[in-house]
């Protein structure tokens, strides 16, 4: 297969992940026959220092044109009091909005070789955690109108709208399921049903989706409880699928308790065109050109480019397993560094995932 990337460096350690990122992947792809072609684009500050705007309509059109889109990071100091329509953060929700990206997959995963890392105690972390968010990522509160603060009553009273209707619904509950199908085929949706009007049409509309679905096991749980058994038993999820709000904060909380930020890999993908794939972590301003950043995270997020966004499993499945083959070699950057392991930068860490790669299939 010959595919066309489109790639979205952005700021701060953006281009010194990327530039792993895409290392790796066209190295695993080459590995199974395929090719990849690569194009630059602009977002972020960097695009507002070069043309006066986080998200340049060129960007928005070679986006458009490539089969996939791989993005590291946005934002830094140097932009923070620039005004709103010129803020790097624009940029990142703008590409989202408009590649049409409704759900976002998060996959949180405690790698044996990081267990010292993770935030739980070890008779939970021993159980593992190997669960992925599927959060809808265009509807809800943050988007439902009417939105806004006026006076009621003398008083200043703001508020939102928790809006669904089944059509977004439907559409990620298909998004977890066909991701329930990849994995333990194991689907918990989560709502707050007891309460939400909103909630008790989520519920009926997944359960309606999951007839057709019969191989997937599907429970519902209240978002309060799913807080909690996240961090008392997060062995016992495979897909969890929530709406905007919940999945925010959930989303969140599954990717702290792994405890490597610097690990944590995200897939935005729409109905039809490119998904978009990157880190969840920021750009790092701290450690931007010292060459500490982890690219895991960026690397990872390219195994799901790879799996996901090109359908090129056996590609993805050998980037992970040389991931962990470097992990296991003992190599790690300064965010996951425990004694007695090897201390590299950026470019080695990256160096070394291809190695591997190059020699898994001559073993
Ligand atoms: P951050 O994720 O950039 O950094 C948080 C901490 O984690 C820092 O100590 C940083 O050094 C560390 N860290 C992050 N990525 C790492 C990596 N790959 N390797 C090693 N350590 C890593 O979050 P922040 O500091 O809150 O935000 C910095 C900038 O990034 C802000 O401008 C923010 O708006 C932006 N941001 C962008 C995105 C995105 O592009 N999707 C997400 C979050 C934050």
């Amino acid at each position: 297969m010959k595919k066309r990337i489109c790639l979205l460096a952005g700021d701060g350690i953006g281009p010194e992940i990327l530039t792993q990122g895409v290392a790796a992947i066209a190295a695993a792809a080459r590995e199974y026959g395929h090719e990849l072609t690569f194009e630059h684009a602009l977002i972020g500050g960097t695009a507002v220092d070069n043309c006066s705007n986080p998200l340049p309509p060129e960007t928005v059109e070679k986006c458009r044109m490539a089969d996939a889109v791989y993005l590291a990071a946005v934002g830094g100091p140097k932009w923070d009091a620039f005004p709103p329509e010129l803020r790097p953060e624009k940029g990142l929700l703008g590409i989202r909005k408009a590649l049409g990206l409704f759900a976002n997959l998060r996959p949180a995963v405690l790698w044996p070789e990081l267990a010292g890392a993770c935030l739980l105690r070890g008779q939970t972390a021993d159980k593992g955690i190997d669960l992925l968010v599927v959060r809808e990522l265009t509807g809800d509160v943050y988007f439902g109108q009417p939105r806004g603060e006026e006076r009621r009553d003398g008083r200043r009273t703001a508020f939102n709208t928790m809006i669904y209707d089944e059509d977004e619904i439907r559409r990620i509950a298909v998004t977890a399921f066909d991701a329930a199908r990849l994995r333990r085929k194991k689907v918990c949706s989560v709502d707050k049903s007891n309460v939400l009007e909103t909630s008790r049409l989520w519920r009926e509309i997944v359960t309606d989706v999951h007839a057709g679905y019969n191989d997937v096991k599907l429970t519902h749980m209240y978002v309060d409880n799913a807080a909690m058994q996240l961090v008392r038993d997060p062995s016992q999820f495979d897909v969890l699928v929530t709406g905007n709000l919940f999945g925010d904060i959930l989303s969140d909380e599954a990717a702290a308790i792994t405890g490597s930020l610097g690990m944590l890999a995200s897939a935005s993908l729409g109905s039809s065109g490119p998904g978009l794939f990157e880190p969840i972590h920021g750009s790092a301003p701290d450690l931007a050109g010292t060459g500490a950043a982890n690219p895991l995270a960026t690397i990872l997020s390219g195994a799901m480019l790879l799996r996901i966004g090109l359908n090129m499993p056996e590609a993805a499945d050998c980037l992970e397993a040389a991931v962990r083959k470097t992990l296991a070699a003992g190599l790690r950057t300064r965010d996951i560094m425990e004694p007695g392991n090897t201390l590299v930068g950026c470019a080695e860490m990256g160096q070394a995932v291809v190695e591997n790669i190059k020699k898994a299939n001559k073993n």
